[in-house]
């Protein structure tokens, strides 16, 4: 997968594209990674990127010219997504992360200031996406957020073993509780399931201990979770007060 990044701080991104399971995508081929400074692609001698909003009011605008140009420039004649990160977007799950890291290609804008003039999103913009209901200061810390969730489920990004796929999310449930050594700790000791050396009993209480987390924290998540037969009846006795 190539991600290209149009930024004015590309700085930003060094630390978190060198090190660990990014720079292992990038080593490994498996990601391309870019951040273009938008102030680049400036045409005047002051390299200027915003400027004052029309109507009054404070903050500066990103400049629809050096903007679009900057996408122009990168896109090429490609029909790459361009993705403006930004508070009033769609919100990034699951779902959404697994959906792009099945694309070749992605461009992602960084805003900055007020954001970008209203122009850019109708001229060069194909989505939106949003990391939460709050506002940052810049695009570049959701852009990473959204790179991250991404990259490590394009396939060979992590290990072979499967555990990614029980992760919070990945099959509409909150992971249960972990446990390593040692086998007691401050008088709390690790579930016998753990222990038994019974895979298709450590595959049970896991699946269930992911229900019961789900139920607790996330019921919302339980009503487009994709339940067996066993599963529902465990989460009428949860409900019913007949299991711990
Ligand atoms: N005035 C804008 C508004 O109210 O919608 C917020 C601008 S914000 C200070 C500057 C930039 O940070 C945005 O253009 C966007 O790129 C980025 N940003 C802020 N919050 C974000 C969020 N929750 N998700 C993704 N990007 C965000």
């Amino acid at each position: 997968m190539k991600i290209e990044v149009l930024t004015l701080f590309p700085d930003m991104f060094s630390a978190v594209m060198s090190e660990s399971m990014m720079w292992k995508a990038r080593d490994r081929g498996l990601l391309d990674f870019h951040a273009r400074d938008i102030r680049d692609f400036t045409q005047d001698k002051h390299r200027q990127v915003d400027d004052a909003p029309y109507g009054g009011g404070g903050g500066m605008i990103l400049k629809p010219d050096v903007l679009v140009r900057t996408i122009e420039a990168v896109k090429g004649a490609t029909d790459t997504p361009v993705i403006l990160l930004s508070p009033q977007g769609r919100r990034l799950t699951h779902e959404l992360a697994t959906e792009l890291s099945r694309l070749p290609r992605l461009i992602l804008v960084c805003g900055r200031y007020e954001g970008v003039d209203e122009r850019v999103r109708e001229l060069a913009i194909s989505d939106e996406i949003s990391i939460g209901d709050y506002v940052l200061t810049g695009g570049e810390l959701a852009a990473m957020v959204l790179i991250d969730a991404v990259v490590r489920l394009i396939p060979g990004v992590l290990g072979a073993d499967g555990a990614q796929h029980r992760d919070s999310h990945a099959d509409g449930l909150l992971e249960g509780p972990h446990y390593t050594r040692p086998p007691e700790f401050r008088g709390l000791g690790v579930p016998d399931a753990l222990t038994s050396g019974n895979h298709a009993g450590v595959d049970r209480w896991r699946r269930r201990q992911a229900i019961k987390r789900t139920w607790q924290r996330r019921p919302d998540l339980l009503e487009r979770a994709d339940l067996s037969d066993a599963d529902r009846a465990y989460l009428a006795e949860l409900e019913a007060g007949q299991v711990d």
